[in-house]
């Protein structure tokens, strides 16, 4: 009798996890259904030091010399190259521009202030990242130095105010990350949708995903022009006034979709 409740007990056992097996491949199939196996992100190696290039990255400024840069009548970019793998703006000697065109991208970008300090508020360390020409991403050495808030390092000029002021002092390397969408049209010059910005400083998250309302300009209120789907990158020359020989260094840029 014993040996019989016993045997019974067993069948009961495998019964139930034979059910336990059962319900679980069940589970498993199900969750299999919401699964995306394609497309598989490509590999993309990170560089080796903070800063440095990906594999996949387009190298505008590698220290090597301005060859991917020109001048606005793509006369050569006049701006100094440095021995020390960076360059300088030489004051009066214009904006430059990359001479590959893009759209949407990821940018990074670092940049040091001069370390002799001269002028205040927007006459100290004045440049600027202009997406497509025309999106100005303002450069500026705000360490102890105040300006109106949306003319700032990290503004979206006179559009968005950045979130911080994470900003080095004047003499150090600081870096930018940058997502920038641009905007779409339609035919006919209507915007479809508007451009938008995310941008770190010095690893600090101070644009987060802002609306763009059309070129930033200094005088009056942006408005959106239709352009071509890529244009240049362009570093601005802010030379009428003093104290802006900004340097860059690692330049690098990776294209998005869309
Ligand atoms: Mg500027």
């Amino acid at each position: 009798m014993k040996s019989k409740l016993l045997l019974l007990l067993l069948l009961i056992t495998l019964v139930n996890k034979n059910q336990a097996q059962n319900n679980m491949d069940s589970l498993a199939k199900e969750a299999a259904k919401s699964e995306q196996w394609q497309p598989v992100p490509p590999v993309v190696t990170p560089g080796k030091t903070c800063g440095a290039p990906p594999s996949d990255a387009i190298i505008l400024f590698d220290g090597k010399n301005l060859d991917n840069f020109e001048k606005k009548d793509k006369s050569k970019a006049a701006w100094t190259l440095n021995n020390d793998g960076t360059m300088t703006v030489v004051k009066g000697s214009g904006d430059i521009q990359s001479k590959e065109k893009f759209g949407s991208c990821q940018l990074h970008l670092e940049f040091k202030m001069p370390s002799d300090i001269a002028g205040s508020g927007q006459s100290r360390g004045n440049s600027g990242i202009y997406f497509m020409k025309r999106y100005e991403l303002q450069l500026l050495d705000n360490f102890n130095n105040s300006t109106y808030s949306n003319g700032q390092v990290g503004s979206v000029y006179k559009q968005h105010i950045p979130l911080a002021n994470p900003s080095k002092p004047p003499g150090e390397w600081q870096y930018y990350d940058i997502i920038f969408m641009r905007p779409i049209f339609s035919d006919n010059g209507i915007v479809l949708r508007p451009a938008t910005i995310t941008v770190f400083l010095n690893g600090i998250l101070i644009q987060n995903n802002v609306t763009i309302y059309g070129n930033t300009v200094w005088v009056g209120a942006p408005q959106y022009e239709k352009h071509a789907d890529k244009l240049p990158i362009l570093l601005q020359d802010h030379g009428f006034d003093g104290g802006n020989p900004i340097s860059f260094a690692n330049i690098w840029v990776r294209p998005l979709e869309n």
